[in-house]
């Protein structure tokens, strides 16, 4: 298994670095001097950067950061990123020996039209589109590109471990609450993620099956959730996009 640590970046984003003792391969470096900093400090060599859509809080580093350790720049082919040599999309598969990992990229068109994320070693690296206990806006694709893309989610592995780019997952947890107050998976979450927040250890990852579990945006085929949803908007729900459409808006007013 490769390790996974996360580089904390701005007010909630988190760069993860895979890797071992002697290389690195960072994902979403928005940072660079974060990432530099931990480099230095652990003396490690950038052998990639992995980018999964063009918000500069996600790719703010990858000119000096490329150009300083001259290493290669993946992104989604369908989208404009910063120094990109490497464009990817659905079912590329992405080697690195040295830190003996490889990922597959797969397109997760919603909070951007290009977005993508990479899938591997159990590990899911998705950016911002799924987050502990919640999702990402849906800025540039269609409740229903989301929707989908979410769904494609919750079809992998239960132990896949989730490291999303940024740390919402207690406000999610509220909002996860007022959808599904009768969830009974929902409070012991809570508790455990607050335990981890106030030691000041980041939530994530999470795992798909946990997310599958509380995650109201992976739950629109739940009576519970169609129920609460429908009650919200006031109108019947037959169609789970259309549960998630009216939860992601929801949400955006929470
Ligand atoms: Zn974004």
């Amino acid at each position: 298994m490769v390790l996974v640590e996360p580089v904390p970046a701005f007010r909630d984003n988190y760069i993860w670095v895979i890797g071992n003792n002697q290389y690195a391969v960072a994902v979403d470096p928005g940072d660079a001097g974060a990432l530099q900093e931990y480099l230095e400090e652990r003396k490690l060599e950038l052998v990639a950067i992995l980018c999964t859509h063009h918000h500069q809080d996600h790719v703010g580093g990858n000119l000096a950061l490329s150009k300083q350790h001259g290493c290669p720049v993946y992104g989604p082919a369908r989208e404009k990123i910063p120094a990109m040599t490497h464009p990817v999309s659905e079912g590329d598969l992405v080697r690195f020996e040295e830190i003996g990992a490889s990922f597959v990229v797969m397109d997760l068109p919603g909070h951007t039209s290009g977005h993508i994320a990479y899938f591997g070693e159990g590990a899911l690296f998705c950016g911002d589109t799924l987050f502990g206990c919640g999702c990402g806006r849906v800025f540039e694709g269609t409740m229903e590109e989301m929707h989908a893309s979410l769904s494609r989610l919750a079809a992998l592995p239960e132990a896949t471990r989730v490291y999303a780019a940024h740390e919402y997952t207690l406000l999610n947890l509220r909002f996860a609450l007022e959808v599904e107050p009768e969830n009974p998976d929902l409070p012991a979450r809570k508790e455990e993620d607050e335990r981890l927040d106030r030691q000041g250890i980041p939530t994530l990852p999470s795992t798909i099956g946990l997310e599958k579990r509380t995650n109201p945006f992976l739950r629109c085929e739940d009576p519970a959730v169609m129920r609460m949803a429908a009650r919200h908007c006031g109108k019947t729900l037959s169609a789970s996009a259309e549960v998630f459409s009216v939860l992601r808006r929801w949400r955006n007013e929470f």
